[in-house]
């Protein structure tokens, strides 16, 4: 920590660079100008809760078209595709509906959002898919015992697909529309549909259109799972930029995370493996229950940040 009561030099804000004087708002060693430390910490409880519906929605959407696909008459493999690609971008259009609804969405472009978005998109289509199955060829060594196919799951697709979310996020990171924690967690959530969204369209053009139950409920629990990993990374993003981390802070989340994701693929991968056809509900319960897992983890954390800042008694005014 720097002294900065003798004749200090000019500083700036860290979100839009504007000069600030004292008393300073600082976070870690970060210096804000009034209204970015106040967007900083700014709670959202509405975002919170809507947030938590909408994971509930999702899963009960899961279960009502799986519940209703028996009483659907025979279709052909086309209709069967069609059906399955509407269902792939079912809980992207979801959740980009929740971000671009949210009112405190409201001033900043939401191109940014669809930026990341499609970098992500683009991302695992060029460069994660090719990596995974052209490059390492991982679905043909890995499933040779139990420890290769989860090392492979941990260190190449868990962290294949965290990086790729990661690049995305960086496409804004440095913008000063990135402003607040909150921004880490919805940047990092659209990176992690991206990355969904793609694997889920290779899963039913794979399979030439899936049976419904099994298909959406394959698309929901992907959906939630890379969602919730792409939260959390941008969470950890978002504190490396707004409160000073050391160097090591953003690589050991982001290895952190990829190893989380990976290990749940993995888990994934295990279940539908080994049980077949009855299986899929356990894995989409496991993918509510980790998306809601995560979202506890976010509200915990960002709760602390908020804590610390207050303690801090910063003189903010708001
Ligand atoms: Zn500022």
């Amino acid at each position: 920590m720097t002294d900065q009561s003798a004749s200090p030099p000019e500083l700036r804000c860290c979100v839009c660079d504007t000069p600030v004087f004292p008393p300073y708002n600082t976070l870690g060693q970060r210096v804000y100008c009034d209204p970015h430390f106040a967007a900083v910490n700014k709670p959202h409880p509405g975002f919170w809760r809507a947030g938590a519906l909408q994971i509930l929605v999702m899963g009960i959407f899961a279960i009502v078209v799986a519940g209703f696909s028996s009483l659907l008459p025979d279709v052909g493999d086309s209709t069967l595709i069609g059906l399955g690609l509407l269902l792939a971008i079912t809980p992207t259009a979801l959740w980009l509906w929740y971000f671009y609804t949210q009112d405190r969405l409201e001033p900043e472009p939401k191109t940014r959002i669809a930026l990341v978005f499609v970098v992500a998109l683009l991302l695992t289509d060029f460069l994660g898919r090719r990596l995974v199955y052209d490059w390492f060829r991982v679905p043909e060594w890995a499933s040779v015992d139990t420890m290769t196919s989860l090392l492979a799951s941990i260190l190449i697709v868990g962290f294949t697909w965290q990086a790729i979310q990661y690049v995305a996020v960086r496409f804004v990171y440095a913008s000063t529309e990135f402003d607040e924690r909150m921004d880490g967690i919805v940047y990092g959530t659209v990176a992690g549909l991206g990355v969904a969204t793609l694997l889920n369209f290779y899963y039913i053009l794979s399979n030439g259109g899936v049976a419904l139950a099994p298909g959406v409920i394959h698309v929901v629990t992907t959906s939630l799972a890379q969602a919730s990993f792409g939260g959390l990374m941008g969470y950890f993003m978002a504190e490396a930029k707004f409160t000073h981390k050391p160097v090591w802070y953003v690589p050991l989340t982001y290895g952190l995370v990829a190893a989380l994701n990976g290990f749940f693929t993995w888990l994934i991968g295990e279940i539908s493996s080994a049980g077949l056809s009855v299986e899929p509900w356990r894995s989409l319960a496991m993918g509510v229950l980790v998306a809601l897992g995560a979202f506890g983890v976010l509200i915990y954390l960002m709760g602390r940040s908020t804590e610390v800042t207050l303690r801090r008694g910063a003189p903010s005014g708001r």
